[in-house]
């Protein structure tokens, strides 16, 4: 018997080539061949009459062969083979174009059966192309339920389907990780059956069972893992914190905290002083203040004595916010430091050494922060912006620096109920619903190009009231065969053509991060009027200055995206405007852009983009740390969640700490799911 871990290379007829395509899947070892999973399945089991086929519509027959093939050579690269099939009810002429096969194999009254959809162009019935096999021969292409699966080039599907079928031969498929009780409440397949019938499933409805199994599982798998950090979380001990009186805190701040802000922060407190480390995750829609709410919290955790330490996803965002909490937190004697990877070696190392020996109280960094030459003497709090850009992995293994501090997660990105389940079933949430005063929505309108003149007139009309623009593109550099604006060539034309005698900033995400942060910095401070710019500016940036977000191609971007581009304005206090362009003729689009502009509720606008792109997409492409489900769907698959993770609750009861083969099976699972999830992250 062979190993999940051994390399398809031990499967016949995959050899260097061959693995180099699987590669390209992502497939490398047998247990990934059989967790390669059939995106659907052709019903090819019923066999019909030759009468009894419907045009356009593939079906199964037996028919013998009526004539010797004929082959006509009609050019050069192209053969017709010619002939004639019949059953006891009907005729059929069958062509196939450059099939040697066909023309060698099909013998003159012989029996086959055939898989193929007739065509009705012609007087009489003609069907093209159909594939067959010999009555004696075992079932492959016909008379069965086919998966079709998942290709790249040069892997047809008849080679995939091969391959995992000569390595569910030769190798067990995974272990079984679900106790019996939970199969059989759930009515779950076991796993050997499950994985047999995903790829070779007898009938369409034994496809659907292997699937239901295979998703349960995955959710399971999940679930339980947060179920177990949890549970490992909830046995740490923390030091509570002896002084929460925020008094000069409060008295320090230019403003009025909002009543959610001051809710939030109190609940922080709370956990501050309980003697387990706070996981707690802020969730806030774009301006609702978060920022201060971190601020509080970490001005707690170094008045206790300890160091507090704030990722952010972003170069320019940890400058922001370097220079946002510095300028609130040092007057109050709190040494604040800044720690990102563009940053000089010596610099970094002199941030390092005072981290180490406690010269820093308060540090705000990048993915620098994870790295191991960054230690701290007593690192107390752990806060994570945006988090929806860190994964668990990243959060523990910031956390890991301390000895079990608190920890606190914010995101900006209003999220489904459906995702925050599964992005923040480990924590426990406050929200801030609740604009800081004086704020005015911002008006939204979706035009198309013959809308240019008004809108260059409406930007030279915000910058003559001294107001700042940004213009967002969907691109870098031009990009022809998508025909989308890019940035670069766009800000050239806005410089040259329009506004010759305006400033024009050009910010993109391939540029060094100093340089981000230069742009950035002097668009802050009111260099440029306006900042042509990728999606880089979409997290966090504040500059409450700029009144107008003009957001090119508009249809390029989901919903939540442009909710976060949208709340880049509005920030200060003139009434702010946000403009969408958009080529797109498509009705659904321009529907769904006509909604965004008619909405502010950022939760609403998540649970659509949800439904509309769903999760992968959700929050841009590989940068949302989500664990990389196979075959579950999210915005699909809600209810087998729900039962997975009342299923894996009841097994963390029972069997939580029991040393059962299916319990290392499932923490090894576990482990692996949450890697692949770190995996696909930037
Ligand atoms: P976000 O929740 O998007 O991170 P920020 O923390 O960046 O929001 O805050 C947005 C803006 O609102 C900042 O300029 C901040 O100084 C300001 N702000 C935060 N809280 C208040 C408040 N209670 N009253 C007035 N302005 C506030
Ligand atoms: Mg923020």
């Amino acid at each position: 018997m062979a190993r999940l871990t051994d390399p398809i290379t031990i499967l016949k007829g995959v050899g260097a080539a061959r693995a180099k395509q699987f590669a390209n899947l992502n497939i490398f070892t047998l247990g990934d061949l059989i967790c390669h999973f059939p995106r659907g399945y052709e019903d090819r089991t019923r066999l019909v009459t030759i009468d009894k086929l419907e045009v356009d519509k593939p079906a199964c027959f037996k028919a013998m062969v009526m004539n010797h093939p004929r082959t006509n050579h009609i050019r050069k690269g192209l053969d017709l083979t010619k002939v004639q099939v019949a059953d006891h009810t009907a005729r059929l002429n069958l062509t196939f174009f450059n099939n040697k096969f066909a023309a060698e194999q099909l013998q003159y009254g012989r029996e086959y059966i055939f898989y193929g959809a007739v065509s009705g162009d012609f007087i009489g019935y003609n069907m093209t192309n159909p594939v067959f096999e010999a009555l004696d021969s075992a079932p492959v292409t016909t008379r069965r339920v086919l998966p079709i699966y998942p290709l790249t080039a040069g892997l047809s599907n008849a080679v995939v389907l091969r391959c995992v079928q000569q390595a569910l031969a030769i190798c067990d498929p995974p272990e079984e990780i679900l106790p019996e009780t939970i199969r059989r409440e759930y009515g779950i397949l076991p796993a050997d059956r499950a994985y047999q019938a995903i790829h070779q499933p007898a009938s369409l409805q034994e496809a659907e069972l292997a699937k239901r199994r295979l998703i349960f599982e995955e959710f399971f798998v999940f679930s339980a893992g947060l179920s177990l950090m949890r549970a490992a979380r909830a046995s740490k001990t923390a030091v509570p914190y002896a002084n929460t009186d925020l008094t000069a805190f409060y008295a320090a701040l230019p403003f009025r905290l909002t009543g959610a802000q001051s809710r939030a922060i109190d609940q922080i407190l709370a956990d501050m002083r309980r003697g387990v480390p706070m996981n707690r995750l802020v969730q806030g829609d774009v301006g609702a203040g978060k920022t201060m709410v971190a601020a509080a919290a970490a001005f707690c955790a170094i008045q206790n004595g300890h160091q507090c330490a704030l990722m952010a996803p972003t170069e320019i965002l940890a400058e922001q916010h370097y220079h946002s909490l510095s300028r609130l937190l040092a007057p109050l004697g709190v040494t604040v430091g800044l720690l990102t990877g563009s940053m000089k070696e010596k610099d970094k190392k002199a941030v390092r050494a005072a981290l180490a020996d406690g010269g820093i109280d308060l540090v705000i960094g990048t993915h620098a922060l994870l790295s191991d030459a960054t230690t701290f003497r007593d690192l107390g709090l752990v806060i994570a912006d945006e988090q929806h850009r860190f994964g668990v992995a990243q959060r523990s293994k910031l956390s890991a620096k301390g000895a079990d501090p608190h920890l606190l997660v914010m995101s900006a990105t209003p999220i489904p109920r459906t995702l925050a389940l599964i992005l923040y079933g480990d924590l426990e949430v406050s929200i801030l619903d609740e604009l800081p005063p004086g704020r005015e929505a911002v008006d939204t309108f979706l035009v198309g190009e013959s809308y240019r003149p008004r809108i260059n007139a409406f930007i030279r009309k915000q910058v003559a009231e001294g107001h700042q623009c940004f213009v967002v593109c969907p691109a870098v550099e031009e990009n022809e065969e998508l025909n989308i604006k890019s940035a670069e060539l766009w800000a050239e034309t806005l410089q040259t053509a329009v506004f010759p005698d305006l400033k024009v900033a050009l910010l993109h995400g391939q540029m060094k991060g100093s340089e981000k942060e230069g742009i950035m910095a002097a668009f802050a401070q009111g260099e440029a009027d306006i900042l042509v710019a990728t999606t880089v500016i979409e997290v966090g940036v504040d500059v409450p200055n700029a009144t107008l977000m003009v957001v090119e191609d508009a249809d390029r971007f989901g919903l939540s995206q442009l909710h976060q581009l949208r709340g880049r304005v509005g920030r200060g206090q003139a009434k702010s405007y946000c403009i969408l362009t958009s080529h797109s003729h498509n009705a659904e689009t321009l529907q769904r852009l006509k909604a965004f502009c008619k909405t502010t509720d950022g939760f609403k606008i998540a649970e659509e983009d949800l439904k509309m792109r769903g999760p992968g997409d959700f929050f841009g492409q590989r940068q949302s740390g989500l664990p990389v489900f196979r075959v579950a769907d999210l915005s699909l698959d809600l209810q087998s969640l729900k039962d997975a993770q009342a299923a894996s609750v009841q097994w963390i009861e029972q069997f939580g700490t029991a040393d059962t083969p299916e319990a290392a099976a499932l923490r090894s699972r576990i482990g692996e799911l949450f890697t692949r999830a770190e995996g696909t992250m930037n």
